[in-house]
């Protein structure tokens, strides 16, 4: 493991296909700028500025699975304490940019995942259609 993130790793390649296969059009590993940041979002539906990421448990730290290495104990610590401090202002960032961020773990299996994925969307479709009528 080298970079705190890999392209198409595979809960994300997971995800995607199962939202391929529901019918859904994203974008993916979407490069999205901010006034004051730049992300990569894992899957990206730039209609309705919903950003997806799926989240590593041992890079963004996961309550479940986020074990600390036991070497080195204190720089893991802080390096996995960054990671989650950086995954906060990402967030705060697209939101303050009018995105909307949703995180899945990793460890979510990927038909769970790509539910409340469609859920979210089928709810922003709605609403998005409610205030183009209107
Ligand atoms: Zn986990």
């Amino acid at each position: 493991m080298r970079g705190n993130r890999s392209i198409d790793t595979r809960p994300e390649v997971a995800l995607r296909s199962q939202l391929h296969r529901s019918g859904l059009r994203f974008r993916k590993d979407y490069l999205l700028r901010t006034a004051d940041r730049r992300a990569r979002v894992d899957v990206a539906f730039p209609r309705l500025k919903l950003a997806v990421f799926v989240d590593g448990c041992f890079w963004h730290a996961c309550p479940q699975h986020g074990r600390q290495p036991r070497s080195n104990e204190s720089y893991w610590a802080r390096k996995l304490q960054r990671n989650v401090e950086r995954d906060r202002q990402v967030d705060v960032a697209l939101e303050r940019a009018g995105w909307r961020v949703l995180r899945l773990w990793e460890h979510v299996p990927a038909e769970e995942a790509a539910r409340v994925v469609l859920q979210t969307v089928a709810r922003d479709y709605a609403l998005l259609s409610a205030v183009t009528a209107g």
